[in-house]
């Protein structure tokens, strides 16, 4: 049974695809587009292929960039002896937010989760024992306070120590199975300050 033709039947079926967005949501905002003038939908879908088609990964930390490497990890201010590991591009922003941390990131893209069937290998790991020399005197362990990201940073642990890298893990002022996103900024701050080495 058709209820819309396919041009809009294709367009809920994308929006619907997004995180968060249910059938009736996605129905919402395509009615909501379809009501838009014509050259804002126009500027809407080229900043989506705009975004997709610029934005990368940095070569060095894994964050977002526009340029490679990305703005922290080119900055000369910014402290290359500390990095901070995550999980996503999004915890980077939360404790950039906290505007107490200035050394640089690693950037996992995930964690390590047996359950899942993700391995070492599926993330980002080998990427940061390539950036570890005599220069890097701390590497702070910042993944979220759930099993996987416990997991993770054992892992990362146990394969840096033996490198002879100081390895910490954030302090756990973040409620556990909570995610960084959401800790506010005192929580974050206080436990990026109440490290312990790992
Ligand atoms: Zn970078």
């Amino acid at each position: 049974m058709e209820f819309y033709p396919v041009a809009i039947e294709k367009l809920m079926e994308e929006f619907a695809k997004l995180p968060g967005i249910g059938n009736k949501t996605a129905q919402r905002l395509t009615l909501y587009v379809l009501n838009l003038p014509k050259d804002e939908v126009d500027e809407f879908a080229s900043a989506l292929v705009r975004a997709r088609g610029t934005i990368k990964y940095c070569s060095v930390c894994g964050n977002f960039t526009d340029k490679d490497p990305c703005a922290i990890c080119s900055n000369p201010n910014r402290d290359k002896s500390t990095i901070c590991v995550v999980e996503e591009p999004k915890d980077v922003i939360a404790i950039e937010k906290v505007r107490e941390y200035n050394g640089t990131y690693h950037v996992l893209h995930g964690t390590i989760s047996p359950m899942a069937g993700r391995g070492p290998d599926d993330i980002k790991l080998r990427e940061l024992v390539s950036r570890i020399n005599g220069n890097v005197k701390e590497v702070i362990v910042a993944t979220n306070p759930n099993v996987e990201g416990e997991a993770t940073a054992m892992y990362i642990s146990k394969i840096l120590k033996p490198l002879g890298t100081k390895v910490t893990r954030i302090a756990h002022g973040i409620p556990v199975g909570g995610d960084l996103e959401y800790a506010d900024e005192v929580t974050l701050s206080k436990a990026l300050e109440g490290r312990k080495e790992i």
